[in-house]
């Protein structure tokens, strides 16, 4: 893994539409070192998904680079370098909570994964995991049988279980209460840290974002742009104590700041 997991080079994507072309992603910059954690932030529309997916090698840029731990993303997302957790958890409805995140690393044993534990079967690995992610009493239990916040849970589980050097969220905990949120959030950064990841991760939330980031990402749209790169200079681990605290404010004060002329671009 290079020092830089992701690097963006003025990328851009354009999307022919009926009133002409769209531009999605406008001559977008951006790097993301290696273990950190990164959120966009911007108004609906500013191309947040779009950058995603060309990082996550599911659509090209029209011009531009981009390179995910020094390689395209179509040969990170080979060697299973990436992992792209979606807005809604998609989990299997007819297997188990544990079949369905233990189902990717199976699929991915014989790929002979770099980072894999040399030790042990895949099983008590996942295990763990949801134990971490306090799955472990429902582990059993069919998705439908879950909360949405468990089922969302689980969706994470299932991409950390992969061991992804890179790991891209789109909005995540859009749909949940403000409650399974923030206990999310929390068990996302213990996973974050303990399995030393490099987290991209879309947000629409500005609390959520200075709590879980070393750098904010602001997005403008039409053109969809970067407006701003903030770095969120907090101590961690970031438990809950920390929403409270002056320099928290502080930060969620500079984020809403630099987010209004982004709106304010918006609706020009
Ligand atoms: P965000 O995730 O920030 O809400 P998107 O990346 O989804 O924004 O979209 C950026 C812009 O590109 C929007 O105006 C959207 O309507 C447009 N767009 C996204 N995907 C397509 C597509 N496949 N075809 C046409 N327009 C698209
Ligand atoms: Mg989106």
């Amino acid at each position: 893994m290079s020092a830089e997991a992701i690097r963006v080079t003025r990328v851009r994507r354009v999307y022919t539409v009926a009133a002409g072309a769209l531009i999605a992603l406008d001559d977008v910059d951006l790097t993301v070192p290696a273990g950190t954690f990164v959120s966009v932030i911007g108004p609906s529309g500013c191309g947040k998904s779009t950058l995603l997916r060309v990082i996550a090698g599911l659509e090209d840029p029209d011009s531009g680079e981009v390179s995910v731990g020094g390689v395209s993303p179509a040969e990170a997302a080979r060697n299973k370098m990436l992992g792209l957790v979606p807005q809604t958890p998609a989990l299997l409805p007819w297997l188990s909570v544990l079949k369905n995140v233990s189902l990717p690393a199976k699929v991915n044993r014989s790929a002979g994964r770099r980072r894999r534990k040399e030790s042990g079967t895949d099983g008590p690995d996942m295990v763990e995991l949801l134990r971490k992610a306090g799955l472990h009493d429902v582990m059993h239990k069919l998705p439908s049988q879950i909360s949405g916040g468990m089922q969302q849970r689980a969706a994470i589980v299932r991409a950390f279980g992969l061991h992804p050097d890179v790991l891209l969220m789109d909005e995540p905990f859009s749909a949940l209460d403000e409650f399974t949120r923030e206990s999310l959030q929390e068990q996302l950064l213990d996973l974050w840290d303990e399995l030393k990841a490099t987290v991209l991760f879309v947000t629409h939330s500005v609390t959520e974002a200075v709590r879980l980031s070393d750098k904010i990402v602001v997005m403008a749209p039409r053109p969809g742009r970067i407006t701003d790169v903030l770095d969120i200079d907090l101590p961690r681990p970031r438990g809950q104590a920390i929403l409270k605290t002056a320099e928290f404010h502080h930060y969620e004060d500079l984020v809403r700041d630099r987010l209004r002329g982004a709106f304010q671009g918006a609706a020009a």
